[in-house]
């Protein structure tokens, strides 16, 4: 597959700049993916199994030779990916490719974001420090894992991944998003928060598009103090962090 263009500015809260060079996730997230049902909805895939097989946009970094440095001064930084994910498990070529978009990123000078729901390669420690790596997770339950994100790695390992750049001095983040609700899966949402509290920032948003979460009683609630929950951690463990638009609703 190619595109004329890969270079996007994003009207995602908490992005400035994004690529999305994959067409498709092997992921398969059923909570449902926003990125599914758009796809779907405008015929760029026919259903959940076109989804699963990741087309490469094959002339990505072509493009972005080109596009990179006629915006580079407008760019506060650019997210890999909202519509995909860059290390896709199972895919080594999506890896390879998303490494050499970081290595033009971090060539320009660049602030490079990067979210997974699979393994961060260790070669992201090569570059500068200034850009961040991060695992979406929002449970440690495996079979709400094999359930709803059925085909990504499993959390230990996407943890491990991340923790070893931290360890290597690089900065880390973690998307708490979508977050379920108990009817989907029963779990204590400070003992997640526990197991990241090494991370430099965490985005924390509630579940759309799911008729499990109206269905539970008190839902806005819940959300609330689950979001309350998350600020209090990051307060008293000096992480960065942002409640997504629509998660604290005052009632
Ligand atoms: S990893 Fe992200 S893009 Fe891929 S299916 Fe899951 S939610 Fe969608």
């Amino acid at each position: 597959m190619e595109r004329k263009k890969l270079l996007y500015k994003t009207g995602v809260e908490y992005g400035d700049y994004t690529i999305n060079h994959v067409l498709g996730c092997a992921h398969g997230c059923t909570y449902p993916c926003y990125a599914f049902m758009m796809a779907r909805r405008f015929g760029r895939v026919k259903d959940y199994n076109d989804w699963l097989q990741p087309r490469l946009v094959e002339n990505a970094i072509d493009l972005l030779k080109k596009e990179i440095p006629k915006k580079q001064k407008s760019i506060k930084s650019v997210h890999l990916c909202f519509t995909t994910d860059p290390f896709m498990t199972g895919y080594p070529e999506v890896t390879e490719m998303s490494l050499e978009i970081i290595k033009l990123l971090d060539h320009y000078g660049i602030k490079c974001t990067a979210l997974t729901k699979g393994v961060l390669p260790s070669e992201l420690s090569k570059f500068d420090r200034k850009h961040e790596w991060g695992i979406s997770l929002v449970s440690f339950d495996e079979d709400f894992r094999k359930q709803y994100e059925p085909f990504s790695i499993d959390y230990p390992t996407r943890l491990a991944s991340m923790k070893s750049l931290h360890d290597l001095d690089c900065k880390t983040w973690v998307s708490i998003e979508p977050y379920p609700t108990p009817n989907i899966v029963e779990q204590d949402l400070r003992s997640l928060l526990s197991q990241v509290s090494f991370t430099d920032r965490i985005i924390f948003g509630r579940l759309h598009y799911n008729k499990l979460v109206s269905a539970f009683p008190g839902y806005q609630n819940f959300y609330n103090n689950a979001g309350e929950t998350v600020i209090a951690f990051c307060k008293e463990h000096d992480i960065d962090y942002h409640i997504k638009a629509r998660t604290l609703i005052d009632l």
